[in-house]
Order: structure tokens, then sequence, then C-alpha cells
């Protein structure tokens, strides 16, 4: 037997598993889950545990809606805050399946395992460490999350002005009995804004850890009575919270992105890879950047960046090369968001990386100079273009170009375009209160 599944299964009963969490995210990335008793173990591993789909958002309709889960036995975990009074449960992350056995295309985990496979057909593996940055806000008696953030301290203060450090402990703590390897944590710049960083992955990897991540954190603010978002910019006027993805190419073990003898001592892939970033980055903010919400984080001024260009150290660029070589050599893309479906997300910025190794691009010369603070003439010299600065605009380029089909497939292609037209044209049609504000008495 499966020297793996022994493990789990003598985990099962050292920690007395009632319940096993099958779990699979939507088209939004959102965690869904279907809990089995452990007597049905086998039969989960055997891919024998059917769903209804009709009622997922982005899965299947409703007169093809049998589906069945795959669990993923790398991603066995016993839930920390289950274990009580002797007994406790588990999930597994899982991909799905249609009834023939064929992966099954609406499954978002199943895009960016294509892509993995696409890159390991041109030599590739490709390795991410995202960052994701969230908020902590108070609730109401209802329980409802307010606006109130937790405290008002801001960058890299302690105690007592960062009310939140209790919080991370108890993330940092559960995270790593989850089998995560925790780097470091502080306080962010807005109030009540968090980071937790922790050890990089494989691309699949990378994407369960950022979809479990989201979860833990929000679980753990509830027990302390707060509400966690990792929605992009809940605060006007304050910094909005990202997610960095870090990304490196490996080969036989050695990172391709470094090459002592060449410029910042990045190599002709690594360079090629920055071009393929740069050429479809309008293509992809539709996917890192997936809300309405998400344009107002990239504005000049917070950190975000707003501009496409480049840079070994430059914040206000889209993507940085962090100052680490070596085995540690990688490209920042500074503009996603942790509201994105990190699948799709990672799906689509590899895809684009990948496109510019392909097509053999060229970068652009860096920018090293503060972007922000250029005239816009100077910017249109340089030849300095904008990200789209909103959800329709950059759904507009989404379809335009080419990378987002063919990595997700017509039917992800299909349902996201649709989800989010939807989305654009309820936030179009709506009245906000800014408009009766600026415009009731005057008009
Ligand atoms: N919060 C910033 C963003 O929106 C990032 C700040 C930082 O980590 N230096 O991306
Ligand atoms: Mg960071
Ligand atoms: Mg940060
Ligand atoms: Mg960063």
């Amino acid at each position: 037997m499966d020297s793996k599944l022994q493990e789990i299964q003598k985990m099962i009963e050292k920690m007395h598993v009632e319940l096993l969490h099958l779990q699979f995210v939507d088209l939004e990335g959102t965690l869904k889950q279907l809990t089995i008793t452990v007597e049905q173990l086998e039969d989960a591993v055997d891919g024998k545990i059917m769903f209804d789909g009709s009622s997922i958002i982005g899965f299947a309709p409703i007169n093809k809606s049998d589906l069945y889960l795959q669990p993923d036995l790398s991603t066995f975990s016993i839930i920390p805050w289950t274990v009580e009074n002797g007994y406790a449960e588990a999930r597994f992350l899982c991909s799905v399946f249609n009834p023939d056995g064929t992966p099954y295309e609406g499954d978002t985990r199943n895009v960016l395992k294509r892509t993995v496979d696409h890159a390991a057909k041109m030599g590739y593996q490709v390795y991410l460490g995202p960052e994701l940055e969230f908020f902590l806000f108070q609730v109401d008696d209802k329980g409802k999350p307010t606006i109130n953030t937790v405290d008002q301290a801001s960058y890299f203060e302690p105690a007592p002005y960062d009310l939140g450090e209790r919080v991370r402990l108890e993330i940092y703590r559960t995270l790593k009995a989850m089998g995560y390897t925790i780097e470091a944590s502080h306080h962010e710049v807005a109030p009540g804004q968090h980071e937790i960083s922790y050890k990089y992955a494989d691309a699949l990897g990378a994407a369960d850890r950022a979809t479990t991540f989201k979860w833990v954190v929000r679980t753990i603010a509830r027990k302390f009575g707060l509400h966690a978002t990792f929605m992009p910019k809940p605060l006007y006027g304050q910094s909005g919270s990202g997610m960095h993805v870090n990304v490196s190419l490996f080969q036989n073990e050695q990172n391709v992105f470094y090459d002592e003898y060449r410029k910042l001592q990045l190599s002709k892939v690594a360079y090629q890879f920055i071009a393929g970033l740069l050429e479809n980055v309008k293509t992809l903010t539709a996917v890192t950047n997936p809300l309405v919400n998400s344009y107002k984080r990239l504005v000049p001024g917070f950190e975000a960046p707003c501009y496409i260009a480049w840079s070994a150290s430059n914040r206000s660029a889209l993507i940085r090369i962090p100052a680490k070589r070596g085995a540690a050599t990688r490209v920042e893309l500074r503009c996603p968001d942790p509201s994105a479906n990190p699948y799709l997300a990672y799906a689509i910025i590899v895809s684009a990386g990948l496109d510019g190794v392909e097509r053999e691009l060229t970068a652009v010369d860096a920018v090293d100079e503060d972007i922000f603070h250029m005239s816009p003439a100077e910017r249109k010299r340089r030849g300095i273009a904008s990200l789209p600065a909103s959800l329709e605009a950059a759904l507009a380029l989404f379809e335009e170009g080419h990378i987002g089909l063919e990595t997700f497939g017509e039917h992800v292609y299909n349902e996201y375009v649709a989800l989010k037209r939807d989305e654009w044209d309820r936030y179009r049609t709506a009245v906000h209160p800014w408009e009766i504000e600026a415009y009731q008495q005057k008009f």
C-alpha cells in the first residue's frame, strides 16, 4: 500500500479522527467542503466520493452535475482547532473528476496542474512564494464585520500599539501544526493590517497553501471575535492588501534565473520571463486582481503598482527583483491581490512568463527611478504604460489577449468572463454613496 496513505492511517488512529473534510475550490477560489466519516477513507482515496456540482460557482450545468472528488494525499492535515477531548477532524484538498475518470474542466486546481505540466514539458519546475496581506476588523454585537480596525498601529510597530500580535501568534502556531514553515510576521502599514510570510513551494503546493492560509487566518480571527478580510482595499486613503508573487524556475535542482556572469546576475531565461510578464500583464490583471475593489488598490502612493515597469530595487515598479541571488533568485510580481483565486492567478502568471521564454522576448530596460513621481510626459517618453484602472478595462484586455483562453481552457474561460461581466454590471448600475454625496445637493 502507498506509504503516504499508511502514514495518514496511523495519524488518523493516533488522533482519533472522526470526520474527514474533502475540500476543493470554486471558480473564485472559495473553499468548499464535503464532510464524510472516517470509515469512508478508502472510498475517498479511490475517488469514489461523488457530489453535486450544480450549485458551485463556475461548475457544471444542472444536467451534467455528478462529479467526483479525488483527495490529494500530500494535502492531508489534522485541523488543529478541532482537536478536542481526544478527538479530531482532518482535511484533504481535492481535485475534481468527471464520472469517466477524466479531470473535470471546470476545476481550477486542474487548470494549474495543466500549467505545471506545460512548464515541465519545457523542462522547468516552478516555485512560488506568495505574500498575503490582510486586515483584522472588529465585529458588532450581531457578529457582523464593521470597518473599525483592531488597532491604529503602523508598519512594524510592536505591542501595545499592535493589537494583532496574539492573533498572529495563534495563526503561526496553527499553520506550523499544519506543516508550514513560517518565515516572519509583522504589522503592515495600514491600521489593523498584517502579514505573515511562509516558505515558498512548488506552484500547486503554493496555491494549496494560499487557499489554506486564508481559511486558517479567517478561522483563528473568529476565535478572537474578529473578522479577517483579504479584500484588497477595505479602507479609503489607507494601504490596500497585496499578494506579491515571487516566482523562480528550476532545472535539475538549479535556479535557472541565476547567472553570475550576466547583468544583475540574471539569466537570459529570467529576462525572457520578465519580458513575458510585462507583455502579458494587461491580460492577466483581470485574474490577479479580480474584484471591482481590486482597482482601488492599484493607485499611486500606497506601494501598490500602477505602471508597467520592472526594477531591481524599486517598490513603485510592477516587477521587482529582490536582492537575493543564487538559489533564491526570483522575480516578484507586485500587482496580484489576495482576493484572487490562487490556482487561476498562479496559472496565468506562470503562463505569462513562460510565453516570454517560448517566444524569446527581450525585456525593456529597468526603471530604477520612483515612477509615482514621474510626470505623465516623462512616462510617455519612456514608454511606461499603466495597468488597467477598472475591472471593466481589465476584462476587455483579458479577452483581447491570448493566454487567458490558452491557460484556462474553454469552460473556465467562459465562466470567468461571464461571472466578472455580471459583477461589473451590478457595480455599474448601483448608485453609490459617493454619488449621492457629490451630486444630490448640487444638481
Ligand atoms: N500593501 C502593499 C500592496 O498593496 C505592499 C506593501 C509591502 O509589503 N511593502 O501591495
Ligand atoms: Mg512581504
Ligand atoms: Mg507586505
Ligand atoms: Mg513583497
